[in-house]
């Protein structure tokens, strides 16, 4: 099965975290190329081509931020940000700049694996316009008619607005991955206007969720990270 292996680049210059992330990667049956720099990880990226990157922001020669955008010129290998940084401002940062999720210092081997399917799994979702193939997105009990623009909930329609489908519609095509306030109101109204503001936006979300059946204080569909954004769990 070797030959079927994902390989993750994993760019971490602190020596404990490297080898407990590519232990835990390992074990999971993931194939791990280690970088510990900016520029060394640069190298490796081009020549192996890894399904998946996991980035640390601290890195000893530049910002993982500029591995990110040099990474996103190219191509959209699922990046996961590792970050020992509280600042909100630096999650959102990387997400914006096409980071796929992130994980804040200190994570626990099991949320980090979780992250990883997520990513892995997002990517193989993707196609080139956006949308999905065969017009379909199935999820659980979850279900997304792209072209006749309905969704369905154990087979029953859910009857959502314009606004409500297209947030969802939305985040079904990024499965997995944690979009932003900004990224989903400039998706969804162009910009922030009076009408595509966040707490206009966290009106529609709390009709979504509570139209396909999320409890309030339950992670079901939809995940919020407060101050931060929304992700549709896959
Ligand atoms: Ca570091």
């Amino acid at each position: 099965m070797r030959h079927n292996k994902y390989k993750i680049l994993l760019v971490e210059d602190e020596a404990n975290i490297r080898n407990l992330v590519a232990t835990v990667l390992d074990n999971a049956g993931y194939q791990t190329i280690l970088a510990t720099s900016c520029a060394g990880a640069k190298t490796l990226y081009a020549s192996y081509t890894p399904d998946l990157i996991i980035l640390d922001l601290g890195l000893p020669d530049a910002d993982g931020m500029e591995l990110l955008s040099f990474v996103r010129k190219e191509s959209l290998t699922p990046i996961i940000v590792l970050s020992a940084r509280t600042n909100e401002t630096d999650k959102i940062t990387a997400l914006d700049m096409g980071a796929n999720d992130y994980i804040t210092k200190p994570f626990g081997s099991g949320e980090l694996l979780a992250r990883v399917r997520a990513a892995l799994r997002n990517n193989r979702f993707s196609s080139h316009d956006g949308r999905l193939p065969g017009g379909r997105f199935i999820l659980r009990e979850l279900e997304i008619d792209y072209d006749a623009r309905q969704v369905f909930l154990n087979a029953e329609e859910v009857k959502l607005t314009q606004t409500e489908y297209n947030i969802l519609a939305l985040l079904s095509e990024n499965c997995g991955k944690m979009m932003t306030y900004a990224s989903i109101i400039k998706a969804i109204w162009g910009d922030y206007t009076p009408e595509g503001s966040i707490k206009k936006l966290q009106v529609n979300m709390a009709n979504i969720r509570k139209k396909i059946g999320d409890k309030p204080g339950e992670t079901n569909f939809i995940a919020n990270e407060l101050g931060v954004g929304y992700r549709l769990n896959a």
